[in-house]
Order: structure tokens, then sequence, then C-alpha cells
């Protein structure tokens, strides 16, 4: 595990699955006009991405919240990248601005939305808030996740959606909530990776 021999570090990396990039121009071409559109490319992404192995059961896309134009699609790559912030919504969420130029995707009364198959985590809670994005929607929020998967999802503030609002963030929830459900229960029922850091002693 000891790396401290190496250099310091002067930046990181982290990039999408190969299978995703491969899939990002005919992404680009999907419908996603309506919520249950958005949401099912969403179910789609995260249960391919822990088949694939790249992390956990989870996926984000930011879209152009009246037209559904993509502006990004990320999946969590925690595992490929090696970077424990890599979740779906950070990645999709830092490609987006990677991609417009700008650490604030509300700049200039642009209206961009946030899809997740679950409710944020407390890192991406907070990531969703800085990054300037108008609209979240979630398939579901609720113990279900962390039942399912063994994730920690952290100690989220219980008004987290008020909160939300009262900063200028609309919360839509329970758009193909059981789509979301069955990836999550496929997931636990395998024998994939839980990364989890506090498990990380006995690794
Ligand atoms: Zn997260």
């Amino acid at each position: 595990m000891s790396r401290l021999d190496a250099p310091l570090a002067t930046g990181f990396h982290a990039e999408l699955p190969p299978w995703l990039v491969a899939d990002l121009d005919s992404l680009a071409d999907r419908p996603l006009g309506t919520p249950e559109e958005r949401m099912d490319l969403v179910n789609e992404l995260a249960d391919r991405n822990w088949r694939a192995g790249n992390g956990g059961p989870f996926a984000a896309i930011v879209v152009d919240a009246a037209s559904g134009a993509l502006v990004s699609a990320g999946v969590n790559v925690v595992l490929s990248s090696g970077l424990s912030s890599c979740h779906a919504e950070v990645t999709a969420l830092t490609l987006a601005q990677a991609r417009l130029g700008r650490w604030d995707l509300g700049a200039g009364g642009a209206d961009l939305e946030l899809v997740v198959n679950w409710r944020p985590c407390v890192m991406c809670y907070g990531a969703t808030m800085w990054s300037g994005v108008r609209r979240l929607t979630i398939a579901g929020d609720g113990p279900e996740c962390e039942e399912l998967t063994g994730f920690d999802e952290g100690p989220m503030h219980p008004d987290w959606v008020a909160e939300f609002e009262r900063r200028g963030i609309r919360v839509v929830q329970d758009v193909r909530r059981d789509e979301a459900i069955a990836v999550f229960r496929e997931y636990g029922a395998s024998d994939a990776v839980v990364y989890n850091a506090r498990g990380a002693s006995e690794a």
C-alpha cells in the first residue's frame, strides 16, 4: 500500500470507462425530454457500470432542463480511477464544467439539471450545491440504497431537500424508483466490491 517514496503528485485524472466513451455519440441523440426518459438512461448506465467493474451501481447525467439536451454523462469510477471522490454526480458535474469551461453551471441563467439514480451522499450533496445546477432529479430517497448495496451515504441533513430549495435548486423525487431499486438489488446480490473506506484496513 505504501507509495510514499513516489514524487509528490501535481495533478489527478479520471476517465469515463471505454464502454461509455464508445456510446457517448449515440447517447447525445437519445430523446431525453421527460424525467422518465432521463432516469431510464441513468438506471441503464448504473447497471452497466457495476457489471463492468468500474465502481458502484451509480450514474448521473447533466441535461438542459427544458430541452433535455445532454451536457454530460457520468458514472461512479472510484475503482477504475483509484479516487474516492469520483462518484457519479461528481464525475457528471465535473465533465459538464470541463465541457462548458466554467465552474458555475448556472452562469448566465442556464437551467441545468442533474439526474441521479438515488439521493446524493454527503459529498455529492455539497458538490451539487456548489455546481450551479438549478434542478436535481432523483429516483428515490430512503434507506433502500444503503440496505441493498451496503454503501454508506454519510450523515445527510434531514432537511436536505428544503435546504436545496432554499438555495434555488428544485428537487424532483421518485422518478423510476422501482427500476433504480432493482439495480441496487442485483448489485447487492452479486460479489461486487463495496469499497467503503472503513473496510480498507481489512484489505
Ligand atoms: Zn456521492
